[in-house]
């Protein structure tokens, strides 16, 4: 069951989507613009089961983010995905090296995070163990 996603993104455009692809999880939802107010966030809010990462973002990108995030020990307790554009591959890497569970070509598929969401969490709320390979979509 997934209750607290924290999203991560420079688009309010992107967070509007995002919001319309979870609603059926009934789950609350962390906003957040950039990798400093997604630590931000973090450092605030118990019970975050999955961040949705994007990559290139202000102030503090997804690589950034994911390398601080994983200092303070965020990383090892909630799957990160990222969801972030073609073109930048080895950003996309360099995630995946600092711990992030899958990764998502935008603009994704619903259907996508959908099966990974299925897959990532038990109905505990529990995450599962799974293999990235199978999210990474252009890897
Ligand atoms: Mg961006």
């Amino acid at each position: 069951m997934l209750k607290k996603v924290l999203v991560v993104d420079d688009s309010e455009m992107i967070h509007k989507m995002y919001r319309l692809v979870l609603n059926r999880y009934s789950c609350e939802i962390l906003d957040a613009m950039d990798g400093q107010q997604a630590l931000d966030l973090l450092e605030r809010h118990q019970g975050v089961q999955l961040i949705l990462l994007d990559i290139n973002m202000p102030v503090m990108n997804g690589v950034q983010f994911l390398e601080k995030a994983g200092a303070l020990g965020f990383t090892s307790r909630i799957p990160v995905v990222i969801i972030s554009t073609e073109g930048k591959e080895s950003d996309t890497i360099r995630g995946l090296q600092l711990g992030a569970k899958g990764y998502v070509k935008k603009p994704f598929n619903p259907t996508l995070l959908h099966e990974l969401i299925a897959k990532l969490m038990l109905p505990s709320g529990e995450v599962a163990d799974f293999d990235q390979r199978r999210y990474a979509n252009t890897l």
